[in-house]
């Protein structure tokens, strides 16, 4: 799943996006409002962790912008300490949660995860979606109950199927959650990975739907 940082301190933004990106997510960074705005305006995330105090358009106007734009993605505010009118001011724009700075690198990415979770319609860190069980906190899965040992691009490939509410997601769409829109990857390579994944855990998990996509049996 795509994940947007907008963070103007290099070492906050880094520290944030290597989090994320150990927790499964492909990271893009934004350092100032004016391309964060662009980039949530045009591109789809799964997640957006979005500071206030920015360069060129400052944090609050970026989010009401892709709000009044009817851009409903996740987004997590992060803050000065005790400066609770952001807060406030924050969440009446249209956040779906906050954190203080300094912060807890762990929490931050609960609370991501909580988001992404929430907006696909699960309310638990484990996901039950036919013959699949799906553990975001651990980063496992299992089939019928078996552990599968996957590499971090097929737990990838599973989590973002699993966080669809059934819809079936192209292999360009695959493609650019799994590797950020930075990166060329043609479908064949997400063919190739999902033909890889099924050998693995077994047929009757993962679907075609002609025409639209993957998806998860029983999604
Ligand atoms: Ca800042």
């Amino acid at each position: 799943m795509r994940a947007l940082i907008v963070e103007d301190e290099p070492a906050i933004a880094e520290d944030v996006a290597r989090a994320l990106e150990d927790a499964g997510f492909a990271a893009t960074l934004a350092r100032d409002g004016e391309t964060a705005w662009f980039l949530g305006d045009t591109e789809d995330f799964a997640v957006i962790v979005l500071d206030l105090g920015l360069p060129k358009l400052d944090g609050l106007s970026v989010l009401k912008r892709w709000r009044a734009a009817g851009r409903d993605m996740p987004v997590l505010i992060l803050s000065a300490r005790g400066a609770w009118t952001e807060k406030v001011d924050g969440i009446e724009a249209g956040a779906d949660d906050y954190l203080a700075k300094p912060f807890e690198i762990g929490e931050l990415v609960a609370r991501v995860r909580a988001l992404t979770r929430r907006a696909a319609g699960h309310a638990h860190a484990v996901l039950e979606i036919g013959r699949l069980t799906l553990d975001t906190r651990r980063m496992s899965v299992a089939i019928d109950g078996t552990p599968q040992k996957l590499s971090p691009l097929e737990y990838r490939l599973i989590d973002i199927l699993a966080h669809q509410n059934g819809r079936a997601v192209s292999a360009g769409e695959l493609a650019d959650h799994l590797h950020g829109a930075d990166d060329a990857v043609d479908a064949n390579a997400i063919e190739a990975l999902v033909a890889r994944l099924r050998r693995k855990i077994g047929p009757g998990v993962i679907e075609t739907r002609r025409g639209f996509g993957y998806l998860l049996s029983g999604a």
